[in-house]
């Protein structure tokens, strides 16, 4: 039973409808194109100002062709679940959750789809093809992202990962799925400058700074990541769609590591998913699995010590995240800490905080943050494990280092690291923006 307005509750029974809508409709006129939230026991449809009723009910059965989709594919559980998707994306951020999410999603996924699978790094910094320092993600970053996926038989794609995303930025078509199966990718937002020359130069309608992103404007995420990643996938399905001569809307799975207990949010998160804002009813249908959603951050530490695949350095100095150094979201114990490890990063960002007038967090300036005790500056190289000869990233204050299996201690081992940690958006791709036609 709909309960909607009249006319459009007349102009929806002529929509089929799945049985278990049994919900009441809102009808908000304020969007350009139709749209659908789904909460329980509530649909609201957001519809252009100047539809009818007739109109809005069209358009909204591509809307309700994706619900009755979504309800239609079968979960994680069930034998060759997989060979639904067309494409599988898995998102990397380097973190040490990252890195287990994706020795667990390609241990429960078959060698047989690997022909489906690209692994997808996104970059924050000024463009490393130019050879530029990075100075927003930590050192080595985008390279342990890809050492960890080759570690599990992912290796990096052509022009040293960066092939599919140059051939995008210079608007020309993919040829086949050899230039991006099976391999790892980065992609990068086309800016000149990095996430904190946007920062400081962002501007609002009016010409006024826009300021630092908040926890409720993410803009760094929606626009460096979710943006980013919207666009890899898309220019990977208009291939799949030419090759497979689809006239269907491809079916994606993208994968990421986020776990329950990093947050409210991220516990409310099915482990596997169909998302409607990742979706667009025409040319993308997009799944969201979550493989290491139950697993606790001992666990993770457990899982990586076990493997032996090197981690970022930065967690030994006792940083809880792997993140944007700076964070919007940071707490001021990973905030200070950072003030020692990178502080000409830190006095870049107080100098943005300066010209922009604007705290870097409400009511936190970071000029305020005082470094935490122990020793200045932090970089990284890459070293060989002692005992098995496998590539580490190691401080450079480090001179050898063993790989995580045959370390005698680790992160794993540091007390402050136990607890919820804030969470960061670093692989999510999706989140902030609606569906896009
Ligand atoms: S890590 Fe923090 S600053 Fe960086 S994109 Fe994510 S939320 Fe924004």
């Amino acid at each position: 039973m709909i309960h909607a307005p009249a006319p459009f509750a007349r102009a929806l029974a002529g929509v089929a409808l799945p049985d278990w809508l049994d919900c009441k409709v809102e009808i908000r006129r304020r969007r350009k194109t139709p749209g659908l939230i789904i909460e329980p026991n509530l649909v609201t449809i957001a519809a252009p100002p100047a539809a009818t009723p007739q109109e809005l009910a069209e358009a909204l059965a591509g809307q309700l062709r994706m619900v009755l989709t979504a309800a239609s594919v079968p979960g994680p559980s069930t034998p060759g679940w997989y060979d639904h998707f067309d494409l599988i994306v898995i998102h990397t951020s380097g973190g040490k959750d990252s890195q287990t999410m994706l020795r667990r999603a390609l241990a429960l996924l078959p060698a047989s789809v690997r022909d489906r699978i690209v692994v997808l790094h996104l970059v924050l910094d000024k463009d490393p093809q130019a050879g530029e320092e990075p100075r927003i993600e930590w050192q080595q970053v985008p390279e342990l992202a890809a050492e960890q996926a080759a570690r599990s038989g992912i290796g990096l794609a052509a022009g040293d990962g960066w092939a599919v995303w140059n051939l995008h930025r210079a608007k020309k078509k993919l040829t086949g799925r050899s230039q991006w199966a099976g391999q790892m990718h980065y992609a990068r937002r086309d800016f000149d400058g990095d996430l904190l020359d946007d920062f400081a130069t962002r501007c609002k309608r009016d010409g006024s700074p826009r300021g630092w992103a908040t926890i409720w404007t993410r803009y760094c995420t929606s626009d460096w990541k979710t943006a980013v990643g919207r666009a890899f996938t898309e220019y990977i399905c208009a291939q799949i769609r030419a090759e497979l001569g689809l006239t269907r809307p491809v079916r994606v799975l993208q994968i990421m590591g986020f776990r329950a207990e990093e947050s409210d949010d991220r516990r409310d998160r099915a482990p596997f998913s169909f998302s409607f804002k990742a979706s667009a009813s025409a040319s993308r249908h997009v799944w969201e699995w979550l493989p290491i959603h139950d697993m606790t951050k001992p666990e993770v530490w457990a899982d990586i010590a076990a493997s032996g695949v090197p981690y970022h350095p930065a967690y030994d100095e006792g940083l809880s995240r792997l993140s944007c150094r700076v964070c919007i979201q940071g707490s001021r114990r990973d905030l200070a800490l950072v003030a020692r490890m990178a502080p000409d990063t830190v006095a870049d960002y107080v100098q943005v905080e300066t010209d922009l007038n604007d705290p870097f967090q409400h009511r936190r300036p970071l000029a305020s943050i005082q470094p935490a005790p122990g020793p200045a500056g932090f970089d990284v190289h890459w070293l060989s494990c002692p005992t098995c000869a496998v590539r580490v990233l190691a401080n450079t204050r480090e001179s050898q280092r063993y790989c995580p299996a045959h370390a005698s201690t680790g992160p794993w081992h540091l007390p402050a690291l136990s607890g919820p940690a804030a969470p960061c958006a670093q692989g999510t791709l999706f989140d902030l923006i609606g569906p896009v036609a």
